[in-house]
């Protein structure tokens, strides 16, 4: 296994847009290497995490570390430089095949670049080649193996829900940050993705932070849960402390 990435701090991180405070003062410690899931009813502020710590929002106040890096204010580019790559809420490709997909997760790494490999410089077009082997490697690490040099179009909406995660990874993360990987995902379809994610963690030795509503999926990966309502951390603990949690139940069932 690759060295254990450093641990993931969010401290105090507050959050506003026009007066309704998206995040107030939120802190959680991701465990390196573990399964960590951040869930909560719609507009908890999810995605708002996810969004400060990919840089795509600033936050008011507070900070995310990663290790002995401070990533807040830090922009997309230079957190996904840090190792730090995700996938996004409500996106999927439709464009080209799995192989130009997760070439395309690998151009952060290129250090040649693709213009360089379109002139044919001998050193580009081996790395382009060590490139694809290792998209390969992905491609099958993430059961699209068989898919390779399929048009993305063609895929099942799992399996194209995974490209997704397959082109995240080929960023080699040390932190992978998964927004609802198995929405609107069939039974077998979910199945498939959970065994997935399991394989890549176990394999990679990467930190998972999992947003999820599909509890069963949280339940059977997480090793530590974060509950968020209206941008407040409400419980925090393993799955089955989370479960019987008193303010879970009302976060979650309005009582
Ligand atoms: P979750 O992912 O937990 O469903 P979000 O983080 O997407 O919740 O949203 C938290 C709150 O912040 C919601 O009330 C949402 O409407 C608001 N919000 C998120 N992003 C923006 C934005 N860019 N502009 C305005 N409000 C936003
Ligand atoms: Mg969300």
């Amino acid at each position: 296994l690759p060295a254990p990435p450093p641990e993931l701090r969010f401290e105090d991180v507050t959050v506003r847009f026009a007066g309704l405070t998206a995040l107030g003062a939120v802190s959680f410690t991701v465990v390196p290497g573990s399964v960590h899931a951040l869930i909560g009813p719609n507009g908890a502020g999810k995605s708002t995490c996810f969004n400060v710590l990919s840089g795509l929002y600033r936050p008011e106040s507070g900070r995310v570390r990663l290790g002995d890096t401070e990533l807040t204010g830090l922009a997309p580019h230079r957190v996904a430089a840090l190792g730090v790559a995700r996938t996004f809420q409500n996106i999927v490709t439709t464009e080209g095949t799995v192989a130009d997909n997760l070439m395309l997760g690998r151009h952060a790494l290129t250090r040649a670049g693709f213009a360089a490999s379109a002139l044919r410089l001998p050193g580009a077009v081996r790395e382009q080649r060590a490139h694809r082997e290792r998209t390969r490697e992905i491609a099958e690490l993430t059961g699209l193996g068989a898919h390779f040099d399929t048009p993305v179009a063609l895929l099942s909406y799992g399996d194209r829900k995974r490209v997704e995660f397959a082109r995240a990874l080929c960023l080699e993360p040390r932190v992978l940050l998964l927004d609802e990987p198995v929405a609107g995902m069939n039974g077998a379809e979910r199945d498939r993705t959970a065994e997935v994610i399991g394989t890549v963690r176990a394999q990679l030795g990467l930190t998972v932070l999992l947003v999820e509503h599909d509890m069963g999926l949280v339940m059977r990966l997480a090793d530590e849960v974060t509950v968020l309502d209206f941008g407040r951390t409400v419980a925090h603990g393993t799955p089955d402390e989370i479960r019987h949690h008193p303010e879970v139940l009302r976060a979650y069932l309005g009582t």
